[in-house]
């Protein structure tokens, strides 16, 4: 059976890879940090016709030559089970998205809402909660498995990675057992996060606790921060949000050699979620249960 740090939903193997390395190379650095159900992405973006940044060229056709390459190396990847899931902007989604790219693909990432206003909790709690019933109807006019991807990124971005870090923050007292408030945790995260969870559950979109997101905040060097990221997950699950890993994994590989980023499989030990409390991989992979078993004699 598979444990958490085997899925990897949100794996960047297309147009961002490191280097010189190709699809095959990406596939068997899953395949080395033991990822075994993988939900391959890349950026609907970079497959605008009127830019398209990829080695597969524009539009649909682009993912279908991606998709194509990836059934080729099936074959010499037989644990695994590899699933094509674009990427895109709630922002862009209207104008990429065409039932042709989306009849090569398995399922879809959407990217939530960007936080024009942050200071405006209200405001921000307001377009987050209207961008998850969009991404239900997203899902359903496609007649694709659907997934939020990251929901804490850009607020944390804007805290301590794109700004300064304000005085307040780098003097947040540690909560070794991140119990941090509700207000306190909505205030970092500028939106009302039980408010997120219960549109969430109401739509029934599931959502990432994303190995990119927790890596950025622990790269900071400052444990209240990953303690109030935590605090956050922890909300969202205590409003019963169905939570997924992604890694978010773009870079495989830098001048040192391997280096990655994680499944964020801690986090999920520390809230006590499971492969078999993940709801959305009976969606997205109804016999995900299969993978990794040896076939029957
Ligand atoms: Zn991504």
């Amino acid at each position: 059976m598979l444990l958490t740090h085997n899925i990897d939903l949100h794996y960047h193997a297309g147009s961002e890879r490191s280097g010189d390395t190709s699809l095959w190379d990406y596939v068997d650095h899953a395949r080395m940090t033991g990822r075994l159900l993988v939900g391959v992405t890349d950026h609907m973006e970079r497959y605008d016709p009127a830019r398209p940044r990829n080695p597969y060229g524009p539009g649909a056709d682009g993912w279908a030559r991606y998709r194509e390459e990836l059934e080729q190396l099936k074959p010499e990847f037989p644990s695994m089970r590899l699933l094509l899931c674009p990427e895109v902007s709630l922002e862009r989604v209207d104008e990429l998205l065409t039932p042709e790219l989306a009849a090569v693909a398995d399922g879809l990432i959407l990217e939530p809402p960007r936080i024009y206003d942050c200071t405006d909790i209200k405001a921000n709690t307001e377009s987050w909660t209207t961008g998850v019933g969009r991404i239900a109807e997203i899902g359903r006019q496609f007649a694709k498995p659907v997934h939020m991807a990251h929901p804490f990124r850009e607020a944390g971005n804007n805290r301590v990675v794109e700004n300064p870090i304000e005085p307040w923050i780098t003097d947040m007292p540690l909560r070794p057992a991140c119990d941090f408030s509700d207000d306190e945790v909505n205030h970092f995260f500028m939106m009302d996060v039980r408010a997120l969870g219960r549109a969430l559950v109401a739509h029934g979109i599931s959502t990432e606790i994303s190995g990119d997101t927790v890596a950025r905040l622990d790269r900071i060097s400052l444990p209240s921060v990953r303690q109030i990221l935590y605090a956050g997950y922890r909300m969202l699950h205590e409003e019963g949000v169905d939570l997924v890993p992604g890694s978010d994994h773009h870079v495989a590989t830098d001048v040192i050699g391997r280096v990655g980023t994680p499944v964020p499989s801690e986090a999920f030990d520390w809230l006590g979620i499971g492969p078999e409390d993940m709801t959305y991989l009976d969606t997205l992979c109804p016999d995900w249960r299969q993978i990794g078993e040896a076939p029957a004699a």
